[in-house]
């Protein structure tokens, strides 16, 4: 007898399509697809028109590359930041998890990411030069290095402090009160405004 494919095609495409997101192996793809199968049919296509409003209307900032409905963001076109200022960050959610502290009244600058030779993430991947040129400009006076005290953020801090240490701003990392290994997303807000508060030049 011959096996036949239990799985419609479409499901198995869908889980495939899922399990290829980081973070997302074939056990969780199933449980996301096996959810949205579950649901109410309208509930669950909400959920994909939410999606899809999402991809259609939110791009990363020209200028910082925070993910924004704007050309140029909020922040970037605000006329209350210090603009000599940059704290640079992994990823969108960790400069809106700094900015709930109301503890940083500068401009933010998101890399997309962290090195990581393991995942094969190279400088080239991030949205570094950009920074590089946003320094360049002038009127910068401190970048502060916001990146999650993991390795891949270490690795990403220092790779960037290397390209601006000789350019005659200060550079500071962020360090006291986050615990290594932590990630900036989760910490709470006395947590994250302390390593704000106690950012150390380097
Ligand atoms: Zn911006």
């Amino acid at each position: 007898m011959k096996d036949i494919e239990i799985i419609p095609s479409i499901l198995r495409e869908v889980i495939e399509k899922i399990s290829e997101l980081p973070g997302y192996g074939e056990k969780s793809a199933q449980r996301l697809a096996l959810n949205l199968l579950n649901m109410p049919r309208g509930e669950a296509l909400q959920i994909i028109k939410t999606l899809f409003d999402m991809l259609e209307k939110i791009h990363p900032c020209v200028e910082c590359g925070l993910f924004t409905e704007k050309e140029i963001c909020d922040i970037c076109s605000s006329e209350e930041r210090d603009r000599s200022v940059i704290c640079v960050v992994e990823e969108t959610f960790d400069a809106f998890a700094i900015e709930k502290t109301g503890k940083f009244n500068g401009l933010y600058h998101v890399v997309g990411g962290r090195l990581s030779p393991l995942e094969g993430i190279t400088p080239e991947d991030l949205n570094i030069d950009k920074l590089i040129e946003r320094v360049d400009k002038g009127n910068i006076k401190e970048v502060i290095l916001a990146t999650n005290p993991t390795v891949e953020g270490e690795a990403t801090a220092s790779y960037i402090y290397n390209l601006l240490k000789n350019k005659n701003i200060t550079v500071s990392r962020i360090a006291y009160g986050l615990p290594f290994g932590a990630v900036l997303e989760n910490a709470d807000d006395f947590t994250l405004a302390k390593a704000l508060e106690h950012k150390t030049p380097i």
